[in-house]
């Protein structure tokens, strides 16, 4: 999802809150035109504003102030509730204060963007409880340093000159919830990112190349992300034309200086193996991506990280 698109979309979804704020008074003040009594203050009220704003004298002034007075005793009498309701009372439903986006502008941002993020609903691990004290020394130093150069570049994303993160490891040595810990900084942060599996992935390139996609704001979400987790890259079905999607995609990503996080259990020889010299030194080349060695060690879904 492009940064533009959310904008558009919470643009309209505030324009949409206004509205029902309005209209809900506006119901209301329809209804308090059904008492005479109101009617006829409401209608005087409104002739000699008309009126003041072509002459400005005294008595109309003076007029207007009785008739408002009456009015208000009126409604205070009969308690007619003509108050405009806002979801947000800090920023009135505007999303913005003083030109910065208001909390719930960001709040509505985030859940948006997690929406269109297909993360798994588990995906909550952030940074901050990410904990290795139960690890042997040695792997809890390695993943330790692993995890900070990564929030580092989490946090620094629109300049980072790393372009991919390539996580090779064991399986269940916490490859995966590092990658979730990324998503969750970046969407905290207000960035697009989108989660898939290689064989999800794969299966979005065939489906998009077949035109059988049953959801095309999937393929462009995830085209669009400025962030891409390819977990599992090496479990998907063995097929040239998914591969090469597969790559060209990644690839793509490179050029276009978008962030992509490639998840594997395969050590750098079984992966040059099956993606051949080029994609592999293309993916893993120093100069764009962030390749910690090989990650072994105790199995962390074992314990809580
Ligand atoms: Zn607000």
């Amino acid at each position: 999802m492009s940064k533009a698109s959310v904008n558009e979309k919470l643009n309209a979804e505030y324009k949409q809150i206004r509205f029902e704020a309005e209209q809900n008074l506006e119901d209301r003040l329809q209804a308090a035109l059904q008492i005479p009594q109101f009617k006829a203050l409401y209608v005087e009220r409104k002739a000699i504003a008309l009126e003041l704003s072509k002459k400005n004298t005294q008595e109309l002034k003076d007029q207007y102030q009785k008739v408002s007075k009456e009015l208000l005793d009126l409604i205070n009498n009969n308690k007619i509730d003509l108050n405009i309701y806002f979801k947000c009372k800090d920023c009135k439903d505007t999303g913005y204060i003083n030109g910065k986006p208001c909390h719930c502008r960001l709040a509505m941002s985030k859940r948006l963007l997690k929406a269109e993020s297909n993360l798994p609903k588990f995906a909550t691990a952030t940074f901050e409880d990410s904990k290795f004290s139960t690890l042997k020394v040695a792997q809890a130093k390695k993943m330790e340093s692993i995890y900070k150069d990564c929030k580092r570049w989490a946090d620094n994303i629109d300049n980072a000159s790393k372009r991919t993160i390539f996580l090779m490891g064991s399986v269940g040595t916490g490859k995966t919830t590092l990658s979730f810990c990324i998503a969750n900084e970046l969407l905290n942060n207000g960035h697009s990112v989108y989660f898939a599996t290689a064989f999800d992935l794969a299966t979005l390139i065939i489906d998009k190349q077949f035109n059988r996609l049953q959801n095309i704001d999937n393929y462009y979400n995830m085209l669009d992300a400025d962030l891409l987790i390819i977990d599992d890259l090496g479990t998907e079905p063995q097929n040239t034309l998914m591969q090469e999607g597969l790559f060209a995609i990644v690839d793509s990503r490179i050029n276009e200086n978008k962030k992509t996080v490639i998840c594997t259990n395969l050590t750098e020889a079984q992966f040059a193996k099956r993606y051949g010299e080029r994609s592999t030194s293309r993916l893993t080349s120093a100069s764009f991506a962030y390749k910690p060695s090989f990650i072994d060690g105790d199995d962390l879904r074992k314990i809580k990280c």
